[in-house]
């Protein structure tokens, strides 16, 4: 284990500490029954990853604060649906839309597996963590109380500035939050330019979780491949698993009665 790099850390949520794909994947497999039935299994997985990439860029319009989250929303369903040929959708239509979506999303929230371990490994390290996030605060509210993760506080949001990462004074505040310096925190999260690049140019530590398991590297920031992997990068031990006797956990020798 080497020297301890950070004195505490951020994490991004969605699609860190709580799989927004598969959220996204039912959301729009209720889309998809409702309003294009006519999309076969394949053709219904495009969907889910064109929604998913958001390839117009609505959504990181709305993180600069030129939208709404609602007019981005709108604009990003349009573009479904003109994509893989949904009706046209009138404001009454779109509410409707909206709600089933709305609705199919929730019932999906779900943490990773490995992200209540996380959070156990910097709490044995005593190493202050929150979350930093693009959406409304107190959406993500409830979804980290939803999935189990309600020890995480959220310390930034959309809510802060109308504007989210990778501006550097959203990275900024959290850390005072935090109560950290940004050059002693890090920063973990899946996007590698609004979330590791956009954290390092804001001094902090950026580390990019590879959520995906797309095996890239961006060859400028330290990669995670799992969750498992952040406290070495941190510089910081894992809590040994259960029954773990292997050499150098913590339970590796002279127990009791050997
Ligand atoms: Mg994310």
């Amino acid at each position: 284990m080497g020297e301890r790099r950070v004195d505490a850390v951020l994490l991004d949520i969605d699609d860190t500490l709580v799989d927004t794909r598969a959220s996204f994947r039912a959301a729009m497999h209720h889309v998809v029954a409702r309003w294009m039935p006519h999309l076969d299994a394949a053709r219904r997985e495009e969907a889910v990853l064109h929604w998913a990439q958001d390839p117009r860029g609505h959504y990181r319009a709305y993180t600069r604060g030129e939208t709404t989250f609602s007019g981005q929303r709108r604009l990003r369903g349009t573009d479904l649906h003109a994509t893989f040929g949904g009706p046209v959708l009138d404001d009454e239509a779109f509410a409707r839309w909206e709600e089933g979506y709305e609705a199919a999303f929730r019932a999906a929230w779900a943490a990773r597996p490995d992200a209540a371990a996380l959070l156990d490994a910097l709490d044995a390290a005593g190493l202050p963590y929150g979350a930093l996030t693009n959406v409304e605060g107190g959406y993500q509210r409830a979804q980290l109380d939803a999935v189990g993760l309600g020890r995480l506080a959220v310390l930034g949001s959309m809510d802060d500035l109308g504007r989210g990462k990778p501006d550097p004074g959203l990275f900024h505040l959290a850390c005072r939050r935090l109560g950290s310096e940004p050059a002693r925190t890090a920063y973990l999260g899946d996007e590698v330019d609004v979330d590791a690049r956009g954290a390092r140019d804001a001094g902090l530590l950026g580390i990019w979780f590879d959520a995906h398991g797309t095996g890239t590297d961006p060859g400028d920031v330290p990669v995670a491949r799992s969750l498992a992997e952040v406290p070495a990068l941190l510089g910081v031990a894992s809590p040994p698993a259960p029954g773990d006797g292997a050499p150098g956990s913590r339970f590796g020798a002279g127990l009791p009665g050997r």
